[in-house]
């Protein structure tokens, strides 16, 4: 007997306590909390609630209380935190796809011409040097804006025009000049 009525008054007490748990208030104005929404924070945490009046929304989170300001920039805060994530793995994308179309230039470049790796990557750098051809050159600067041509008994001479003041002359296909 005395054993059952242990047991009731101990089913009571577990049951009270769980009915104080379902009606936690604000503890800054007394009104009632609902669930917050994680995905809208940042956030992670395993049980969140916000307080219902509106000129006190304090947050209950994970059992720390905070006032709406101060929720508020921890939520800001992760937001940022999170946005600067994203932003790095763009950034680190946009970078791995610039070294896989730069490979394939590369590649691309010594299949077609046969010049050494070394030779592919300062063209593709946009360096040209005396003796370069004209295929070096239009790899590494693009096709010209015009080009003028002069042959006399003694060659061919060619000045390619590129913008902003940039020249590049030939004699007999080999670069003599360059101008910029
Ligand atoms: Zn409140």
């Amino acid at each position: 007997m005395r054993n059952i009525i242990v047991n009731i008054l101990l089913i009571i007490t577990v049951t009270g306590l769980i009915g104080a748990e379902d009606g936690i208030r604000c503890k800054y104005c007394g009104c009632e909390l609902v669930p917050l929404d994680q995905e809208k924070t940042g956030i992670e945490f395993d049980e969140g609630n916000i307080c219902t009046y509106p000129k006190c929304q304090a947050a209950y989170i994970d059992g720390v209380w905070y006032t709406k300001e101060d929720w508020n920039s921890v939520v800001e805060k992760a937001l940022k935190g999170k946005a600067k994530i994203i932003e790095n793995e763009i950034e680190k994308q946009v970078k791995i796809n610039q070294e896989i179309r730069r490979e394939n230039r590369i590649r691309e470049l010594i299949q077609k011409y046969n010049w050494t790796r070394k030779r592919t990557e300062r063209i593709i750098e946009g360096f040209i040097y005396i003796g370069d051809t004209k295929e070096i050159v239009r790899e590494a600067w693009g096709v010209p804006k015009s080009i003028s041509r002069t042959i006399t008994g003694y060659g061919t001479y060619e000045q390619w025009v590129y913008g902003l003041g940039y020249y590049v002359y030939f004699e007999n296909g080999k670069v003599t000049g360059i101008q910029d």
